[in-house]
């Protein structure tokens, strides 16, 4: 084995909201610190993974990203198997995208294996835009409601995606 193959923990983190609230681009701001405009919606990619020391432990996070089944809501249990944690992401801008937090986190309920304990997060995307339809305030009451974090973030400018994505593995490791 090699020396980088080593780590203390593998968690499993799913994206998860509406299509187009840039679920696929947060995935690659955090794992490679950049952003690509231009992406093609169905990219395929199953996750990517960045690295985390979290109080001296190396910790491995998969980051997976929905691949487009979210555009026709059949996400299936399959996705949510072995995860350890959920990012559900709205994009301030659009106001279905917010109403359709309350979908998905019934979505997570229905299809989550029972027993198994998930922390999860809200994230609202795209405060780099300046007209929004969603302020901090709305966003801050849904997560409060749901008793879950919450994060605005830009995966264009880089704003708050890596300290939302390491706050929520520090609640996942302090959970496993
Ligand atoms: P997904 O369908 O949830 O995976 O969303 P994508 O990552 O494909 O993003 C949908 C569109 O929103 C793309 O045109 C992205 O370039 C754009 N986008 C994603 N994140 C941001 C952001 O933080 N700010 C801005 N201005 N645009 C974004
Ligand atoms: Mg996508």
């Amino acid at each position: 084995r090699q020396k980088g193959d080593d780590f203390d923990h593998t968690i499993r983190i799913l994206l998860l909201g509406d299509s187009g609230v840039g679920k696929t681009s947060l995935m690659t701001r955090f794992s490679e610190d950049k952003f690509a405009p231009t992406l093609i919606s169905t990219a395929g990619v199953d996750y990517k993974v960045q690295t985390l020391d979290i109080n001296g432990k190396r910790v491995r996070c998969q980051i997976w990203d929905t691949a487009g089944q979210e555009r026709f809501h059949v996400i299936t249990r399959t996705y949510y198997r072995g995860a350890h944690g959920i990012a559900l992401a709205y994009d301030v801008t659009d106001d279905d995208s917010f109403k359709n937090v309350n979908y998905w986190m019934a979505n997570i309920q229905t299809h989550a294996e029972p027993g198994h304990r998930m922390q999860k997060m809200i994230l609202g995307n795209k405060v780099d835009i300046e007209d929004r339809a969603i302020s901090t305030k709305d966003g801050q009451d849904v997560a409060k409601e749901f008793g879950v974090r919450f994060f605005e973030v830009s995966a264009k400018n880089g704003y708050g995606v890596s300290d939302a994505f390491y706050s929520l593995a520090v609640d996942i490791v302090a959970a496993n």
